[in-house]
């Protein structure tokens, strides 16, 4: 008997920002893992079984995950936002890759999801509107001097870099020298976008300059986009200004 494994992706949590597709893996599944905030977003189905985890036990969850579905049952793994995207799926494929030969007869869909630096960016008009890229500020699978590499890199490449992972109780430093580090290639006035919590409730979004960044406190349900040089701020009365990178680079980055 050949199971099935759904890595499914919900979204940043408004029940409408679920895709129709990963509505059917969801109500398709005989059993379904996750981090229990995520599960606990979920409807309870007859006949389903929830297995809930900590935040930190991905590849434990992974591999339960998946003997579970070589038994021959319909499992899905749910991750907020895209599966893809710091999370699941790659959790998934390196237990497949190390764990017996049975999880590589397995079927396994991967169900896309809006990830976080979309919706915020959505929120706010288009900084992610020209070339961009995504770190994670957790230092929990990669060292630190890495993470400072990247962030010169990017910011001095001329990318609009969108930050996940900016603090947690463990990493009280990282944003704001993440922030210090950034601040030595972009201007003062560079535009910095937090959305925290978006599409849930307690959602809040602020605009700043780069060298305001410290008047906001970043969480570990907030998503930072840092601006490029070209990314532009334009205010409307009585309205959240707009962000957006236009198009067309104006200028070759230093
Ligand atoms: N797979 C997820 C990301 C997991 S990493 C995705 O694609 O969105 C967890 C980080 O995602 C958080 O620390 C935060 O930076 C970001 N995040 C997830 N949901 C969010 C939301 N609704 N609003 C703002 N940031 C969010």
């Amino acid at each position: 008997m050949s199971g099935h494994l759904a890595v499914v992706g919900l979204g940043p949590g408004d029940a409408r920002a679920l895709t129709p597709e990963a509505e059917e893996a969801l109500a398709n599944a005989q059993a379904l893992y996750g981090y229990r905030p995520y599960l606990d977003r979920l409807p309870t189905r007859a006949g389903q079984t929830r297995h809930a985890s900590d935040n930190r036990e991905e590849r434990a969850r992974a591999a339960a995950a998946l003997r579970h579905a070589a038994e021959g049952v319909r499992v899905a793994v749910v991750s907020g936002g895209d599966p893809g995207v710091f999370a699941m799926a790659a959790a998934v494929c390196e237990e497949i890759e190390s764990g017996p030969e049975s999880f590589r007869a397995l079927d396994v869909t991967i169900v896309p999801g809006i990830t976080a630096m979309l919706a915020v960016a959505a929120r706010v008009g288009a900084p992610l509107g020209h070339d961009f890229c995504a770190l994670s500020l957790s230092d929990n699978l990669k060292p630190w001097e890495l993470i400072e590499r990247r962030l010169d890199a990017a910011a001095s490449a001329g990318f609009v870099i969108a930050l996940y992972n900016p603090v947690s109780r463990a990493r009280p430093w990282q944003f704001s020298a993440a922030i210090e580090r950034l601040r030595r290639h972009l201007p003062p006035s560079t535009p910095i976008v937090f959305g925290r919590a978006v599409t849930r409730p307690g959602e809040r979004i602020d605009i700043l300059r780069l060298d305001r960044a410290n008047l906001i406190e970043a969480d570990m349900a907030t998503l930072v986009i840092v601006g490029s040089r070209d990314t532009r701020v334009v205010a409307r009365p009585g309205k959240l200004p707009l962000v957006y990178t236009p198009r067309a680079a104006a200028e070759v980055s230093a």
